[in-house]
């Protein structure tokens, strides 16, 4: 029996990256896990190396419809749901004066309002004792340059984890959310050649207090953490960064 035997999760984005590393540690674990993501090769590839307990489902978390539909696959392949990681996202940088309704638009669409309607599809399926988990940043509590979008929807996502704990309480379901530094995965150069996206990670290596940037691995350790065993944590947000935004 491993940890999370007889657990069935969903995980957005989990195709990559950080979801794809929580998707990796629940499912060798003993978890059933689903997973989504934007791309189908993305999806293919991750389904290929994590294996028969994982069921991919294409979708985009911006469009409600994609989550019914995702909620109905999940109906159809778990009988309860005990674990919900509110994980896809983007991750794109513009100064303030660039910034187009289409910029600001797409990522609150993918961001903020396709996580709020994540939990709000899929919290029906949760079972009492439940663990959702919202993917912030530390970006939602410091003023960097040209990611004021970004960040906003952040903190939106921060006070999200407050209020829906709040909502879910009653049925015996948590809310928390993760909130990474820096962390090595696809999203950090976005937008970037790749000179200035190693400029970009030598730079933030630099000014973290660990002398490197966070593993996808670990934030999906601290995540699992708040799903599963943060048993008298709710509403909170927990810190993965280095010590960046603390030290
Ligand atoms: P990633 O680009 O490697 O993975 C992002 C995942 O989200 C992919 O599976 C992608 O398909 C999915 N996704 C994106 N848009 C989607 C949409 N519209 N519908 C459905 N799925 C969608 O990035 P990552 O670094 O693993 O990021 C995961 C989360 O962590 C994001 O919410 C990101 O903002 C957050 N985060 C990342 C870092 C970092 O440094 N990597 C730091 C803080 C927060």
């Amino acid at each position: 029996m491993g940890k999370y035997s007889e657990k069935n999760v969903v995980i957005t984005g989990g195709s990559n990256g950080i979801g794809f590393a929580m998707a990796k540690l629940l499912v060798d674990g003993g978890a059933r896990v689903m997973i989504t993501g934007r791309s189908q090769t993305a999806l293919d590839t991750a389904r290929a190396r994590l294996g028969e307990n994982v069921v991919a489902v294409r979708g985009d978390v911006a469009a409600l419809s994609d989550l019914e539909a995702l909620a109905e696959r999940v109906t159809g392949e778990f009988a309860t749901l005990e674990a919900l990681f509110v994980n896809a996202g983007i991750a794109r940088t513009m100064p303030l004066e660039s910034t187009t309704e289409q910029f600001y638009d797409e990522m609150f669409d993918i961001n903020v309002k396709g996580a709020y309607f994540t939990v709000q599809k899929l919290a029906p399926l949760l079972s009492p004792g439940a663990g959702v988990v919202l993917t912030t940043s530390t970006a939602n509590v410091v003023g960097i340059p040209t990611t004021s979008v970004y960040s906003a929807g952040k903190a939106a996502l921060r006070s999200m984890a407050r209020s829906l704990a709040g909502e879910l309480l009653p049925r015996g379901i948590r809310v928390n959310a993760i909130s990474p530094g820096p962390v090595d995965t696809g999203i950090l150069g976005n937008g970037m050649t790749e000179e200035e996206a190693e400029q970009f990670k030598a730079q933030q290596i630099a000014g973290n207090p660990m002398r490197r940037l966070g593993t996808p691995d670990e934030i999906a350790r601290a995540a699992a953490f708040l799903a599963f065993d943060a048993t008298f944590t709710t509403g909170a947000e927990f810190v993965a960064d280095g010590g960046a935004t603390q030290l």
